[in-house]
């Protein structure tokens, strides 16, 4: 068995536009109880040729599900079109979103492809922000959650405290990120950073405001 069939569907190369990442997530063997799965959609039409170039199964709908990472409009934009083309079951956090079939609360299991992923819900980057864990691959879709913090001073949230310390429980691999290059080396290392570096920051942020902070 192979590992997880992910195909990056964007567009940072030759790309028209400004636009998230768009992964294309398929099962090993295109069998028919697998589910051919878009996390995000990005806005540029062109993802819609990419689509068609994709191996995506004979007899199997191209796309089946789309998994929403948050709302923002380089990630959704191209929602419609998607959705003429191949009416897939839309699921995300956000309960403002047009298309959407389901809202996710965080603590689901889908599948996507071949594997089961958890849906974990991550406000911080926008409060509707969620990712995506597979256990059995250690892979994370991430949206764009912040993962990378490297200096102090920055202001943060306590749910983005929270959410990076749910993503410090997991044993993690590789990180596909919302834009750029996914991460394939010291996940953990690197998240356990910056949660130090986000808590620091928080411990600050708060004695220069005279609160104390646990
Ligand atoms: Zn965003």
């Amino acid at each position: 068995m192979k590992g997880l069939i992910v195909v990056l569907l964007n567009l940072s190369s030759g790309r028209t536009m400004y636009t998230s990442n768009a992964y294309l997530v398929l099962g090993n063997h295109n069998a028919l109880d697998d589910v051919n799965t878009l996390v995000d959609v990005g806005r540029d039409p062109l993802i819609m040729e990419r689509i068609y170039e994709a191996p995506t199964g004979v007899g199997k709908q191209r796309i089946e599900q789309v998994v929403l990472t948050h709302s923002h409009y380089d990630h959704a934009e191209a929602l419609p079109l998607i959705h003429e083309a191949f009416h897939p079951v839309v699921y995300a956090y956000s309960p403002s979103l047009e298309g959407v079939d389901h809202i996710l609360n965080g603590g689901e299991t889908l599948k996507l492809g071949d594997r089961m992923f958890e849906v974990i819900h991550t406000p911080g980057h926008s409060h509707d922000s969620i990712c995506l864990y597979c256990e059995e691959e250690r892979t994370l879709f991430a949206g764009d959650t912040t993962l990378i913090v490297q200096s102090l001073g920055g202001t943060y949230e306590e749910q983005y405290v929270h959410a990076l310390e749910k993503l410090c429980r997991k044993d993690i691999r590789s990180i596909y990120l919302g834009h750029g290059e996914a991460l394939l080396k010291d996940c953990n290392k690197k998240l356990r950073n910056t949660l130090r570096v986000v808590k620091e920051s928080c411990r600050l942020v708060a004695s220069s405001s005279g609160r104390t902070v646990e």
